[in-house]
This record gives structure tokens, sequence and C-alpha cells, in this order.
């Protein structure tokens, strides 16, 4: 890149929120530059997140459910054994393949790709320290801030991703720990939590709240969660807080007590993972030299059309506010280069699915009971078990239900929580019927196909404005 040239576009970060801000302003006919540090494209999700963790888990389970759901189903193996080795190898493969397939998209789309670490110089130009050595600088008509988000530590417990690891540690630990005690009960704890002990570690999780998977998730749906995720091996300790670790011993020892206050107890453990939340991430960015400012919580602060104070400096993705997760990062990046490009964009923060990769799966998009109940907003709720479903039934997979929460007047559908088989992939249909403000009604009568588990969601439909046929 040359100093004198000035491009439409320069980006720092070339996570899922840069890359796809990237390729959409090559999509547009700008000229973009995308900077990244880490050697690959993807970011945190391509590289140590979401992909990487999906391998593991669907591995993990098919593993585990060799060994134990397969002789009930007809199906005798003989000796059946962990190659830690391969599954890590096969992980390794899909991210190799989704990173370099980034990279061939950016060629597509003209992206120019620098391999390096970001910092403003001035509000127009980004000074790169090149991964192979030098540097160089690039000037913006605009630039965006895609930097992510890191894992936060707990403090006084150093981080070595060998014994006491965030989840990028916990996607490539050489051997099954004997004993490994998850910090905080979110969706990486709990995804972690899951992979390990079906490769057969003792797992305990530590919660501070009286619920696992992290606040968003549905109270009655957590708690099912818990029931069969404890069913499956992984003991919890919920309303339970930690409060200092030491891992100068040969077991790392962790002080907890009762979040009400109560008796303390210690807890010993080979590894320690840390899942207590990720936090924003400007290391080394230089907001300092353009009078940037950072909320309470690390966050850039933007407004709705992702303008910091600075107004051709624009920011989406986990480094500034809203859920850190893949698909919202997509969204955003899609809608700040319509709105560099064109004036306008689009994202509904209101219809954001989330989802949980254990099994069963646990998926929700909209309000929970809790949310409504809090915002004193009336509603009905009509819930499906997956037992009264056929082709859960024919799966042998029954543990779980769809929940639909509608509005009792208008009949508008205001929030859907699945617990179930394949959840992540039928929360599209709740996601897409939010977005379209249908009612639980139009779900209901909407043709599904038999056997399918989706017909759980259709009855799930019905229950809330009249009666499930099949329950
Ligand atoms: P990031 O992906 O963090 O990308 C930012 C990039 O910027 C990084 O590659 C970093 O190296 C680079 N960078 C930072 N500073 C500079 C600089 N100064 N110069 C150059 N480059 C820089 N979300 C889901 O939706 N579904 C999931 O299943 C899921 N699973 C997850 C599992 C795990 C274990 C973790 C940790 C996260 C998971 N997430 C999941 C969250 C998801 O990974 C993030 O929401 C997503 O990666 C955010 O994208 P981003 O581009 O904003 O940030
Ligand atoms: P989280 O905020 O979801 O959960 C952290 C949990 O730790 C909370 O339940 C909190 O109460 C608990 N906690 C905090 N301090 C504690 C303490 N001292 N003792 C005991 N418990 C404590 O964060 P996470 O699970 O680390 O995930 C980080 C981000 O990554 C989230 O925003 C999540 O959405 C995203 N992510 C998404 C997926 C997915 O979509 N499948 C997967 C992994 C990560």
């Amino acid at each position: 890149a040359s100093a004198a040239e000035e491009k439409d576009l320069v980006i720092v970060g070339g996570g899922v929120a840069g890359y796809v801000a990237a390729i959409k302003a090559g999509q547009e006919g700008m000229k973009v530059t995308c900077i990244e540090k880490r050697g690959t494209l993807g970011g945190t999700c391509l590289n140590v997140g979401c992909i990487p963790s999906k391998s593991l888990l669907n591995n993990s389970h098919l593993y585990h459910q060799i060994l134990h759901d397969s002789k009930h189903r007809g199906i005798e193996v003989g000796d059946v054994k962990l190659n830690l080795k391969q599954l890590m190898k096969a992980k390794e493969q899909s991210v190799s393949g989704l990173t370099k397939g980034v990279e061939f998209l950016f060629k597509k789309n003209g992206v120019e790709y620098i391999k390096g670490a970001g910092a403003f110089q001035d509000e127009h130009t980004i000074k790169v320290q090149l991964n192979d050595g030098g540097e160089t600088s690039v000037r913006g008509k605009n630039i965006l801030i895609a930097t992510g988000s890191e894992a936060t530590p707990f403090p006084g417990l150093e981080i070595d991703e060998q014994r006491v690891i965030t989840s990028t540690g916990a996607i490539a630990l050489e051997q099954v720990p004997k004993k490994l005690v998850v910090i905080g009960g979110g969706i990486i704890g709990l995804e972690m939590a899951s992979v390990w002990s079906r490769l057969g570690s003792q797992v305990t999780v530590v919660e501070f709240l009286d619920q696992i998977g992290g606040p968003g998730m549905d109270l009655e749906i957590a708690k099912s969660a818990q029931k069969i995720l404890k069913k499956q091996g992984i003991n919890f300790k919920t309303g339970t807080k930690v409060l200092s670790g030491d891992k100068s011993g040969e077991l790392v020892k962790l002080e907890v007590d009762s979040a009400k206050g109560g008796k303390a107890e210690t807890l010993e453990a080979d590894v320690v993972l840390v899942a207590i939340g990720r936090r924003p991430y400007t290391g080394g960015l230089g907001l300092e030299n353009i009078g940037l400012e950072l909320d309470e919580r690390g966050r850039v602060i933007i407004d709705s059309e992702y303008r910091t104070k600075i107004p051709h400096i624009r920011c989406v993705g986990d480094v500034t506010f809203g859920p850190m997760l893949a698909h919202k990062a997509e969204e955003e990046a899609v809608a700040v280069v319509e709105y560099i490009k064109k004036g306008y964009g689009h994202v509904n923060y209101g219809c954001i699915p989330s989802v949980m990769y254990t099994f069963p799966e646990v998926a929700w998009v909209g309000q929970s009971e809790q949310d409504l109940k809090k915002a004193g907003i009336k509603y009905r709720v009509g819930t499906f078990p997956f037992s009264a479903n056929s082709r859960a039934k024919t799966n042998l997979d029954t543990d779980g239900m769809v929940k639909m929460i509608a509005d009792p007047e208008t009949d508008r559908l205001l929030g859907v929580h699945i617990i179930g088989p394949n959840a992540g992939e039928m929360i599209a249909e709740g996601t897409l019927a939010l977005e379209y403000g249908a009612s639980s009604e139009d779900i209901a009568r909407t043709c599904h196909a038999h056997p399918t588990l989706a017909e759980a969601f259709k009855e799930a439909a019905m229950a809330t404005y009249a009666k499930a046929i099949h329950f």
C-alpha cells in the first residue's frame, strides 16, 4: 500500500465484522483495505471461537453417542477409542478451510489485505506494523474499527492456557483433564464443559447466578438445560461465587462461596477454564491519538449509524455495543457499508437469535418470560414437548420443548425459546416469523412437513392461541 493513495474504506480487524464489511465494500465498488494482525482472516469466530468449538462439539457428541447411546438403537460397536490428536486435526481442517476461503473471497472482491497490527496515526491514517517486519501506512476516507473482543481474565489467576485456560486453551488441550472446573456457566462455559465431559473429564461448572446459560436464556429453558446436562454427568454449583484462585500447587485451587454468603469451600482441578465473559479489545489501536473515548465497559461509543464522534470513523462487532455474536457482527458489517455508500442500512436488534450448541441445543429469539414480567408486558405462552413429536420419537431424542410467547390481544409473536435436537436450525423459522411480525396463528396455519422436528414449532404456536393437536 502506498501512503499517497487514499482508500474509500480502511478496516482494522479481519474478524467477522471486518471481513464481511470488506467483502461488501468490494462488492459495492469501493476501494477497500483490511488490516489483520493474526496472520489469518476470520477473527475469533473462525480461528478460536464458533468454528473450532462447533467441530469439537459435533465430534465429541458422536463419540459420546457411540459409547453411551448406540446399543439400544441396535448398533453394537467394538472397541471405541478416542484419538484426541485426530479430533483436533479435524477441527484444524475446518478452521483452515474456512479462513483460506475468506482470503479467496477477498481476492474475488478486490479487497486489499494487509497482514499487520494497525494503529491510528491521525483521523485518516492507520500505521501498520507488518507481521513480516517493517511498517507501512494507509489513508482512508472512511475508517472502520472492527477489533473485536478478548476473554475477561479472572483477577489473581494468571492465564497460561495450559492449566488456567480461556476458551482458546479449551479448544486445544492435548490431554483430557481428569478434573476440569469451569468458572462461569454462560455459553462458553457450557459448550466447553460439554466437550470435555463427553471426552471423559469430571467437570464442575461454578456459576455466580442461580441460573445457567447467561442472562438472555429463558429461565424455564435454562432449568431444563441444567437438568439434562446434569444427567449427562456435568456437576453444577449455581449461586456460587469464585472468590480467589491459586495455581502454585500441583492442582489448581479455587476458593468458592455461596453468592449470598455462606460456607466457603475449596475446589481442586487439573485445569480451570475461565469463562466469565469477554471484553472489547482496543489494545494498541492508538485511540488516544485521535481522542476517541470508550464507555465504562471499554466499548467504542457509536451512534445509530455506527459513527464514532469522528463521523468518518465507524465501528461494528464485539468491540462496540450489543450481544457478542458473529451473526450480529455480520449484520452490522453489511449495514455500516450501506450507511457509508448509500446513507441507509438496517439491523433489527430485537430479532437476533442466540444458540447454545450443547446437546440438546438451546436457541431463542425475542423476549424471554422473565424479560416480559420485568417490563410489565402481558403475554400468553404455548409449549410443546419433543416427547410428543413423532420425529423426535423415531430419533430417540425426546428431551426438550418449544416455548412460544405471544401478545394476548394481538397474538403477535414476542419470543421463541427452544431446547431440543436441532434447536439452532429451527430457530431460523422463529426469527423469520418475528422479523415479519407474525402471529402465533400465522405459524400454526402454515403447513409443516411430517414427520419433522419443526412440527413441534407449529404445535407450540397452536398451543399459544388454541390447543395443540398431539399433546
Ligand atoms: P473478532 O472476531 O474478535 O475479530 C477481531 C479481529 O481484529 C481479530 O482477528 C484481531 O486479531 C484483529 N485485531 C484487533 N486489533 C487489531 C489491530 N490493531 N490491527 C489489526 N488487527 C487487529 N458467536 C456466534 O455467533 N456463534 C458461536 O457459536 C460462537 N461461538 C464462540 C465460541 C467461542 C469459544 C468464542 C470465544 C466466541 C464465540 N462466538 C460465537 C462469538 C464470536 O466469535 C464473536 O462475536 C465474533 O468473532 C465477533 O467478531 P468481530 O469481528 O467483532 O471480532
Ligand atoms: P457470558 O457472559 O455468557 O457468561 C459468563 C457467566 O459467568 C455468567 O453467567 C456470569 O454470571 C458468570 N460469572 C461471572 N463471574 C463469575 C464468578 N466470579 N464466579 C462464577 N461465575 C461467574 O460469557 P461467556 O460464556 O464467557 O461468553 C462470552 C461471549 O461469547 C458471549 O457474549 C457469548 O454470547 C459469546 N459466545 C457465543 C457462543 C454461541 O453463540 N454459541 C458461544 C461462545 C461464546
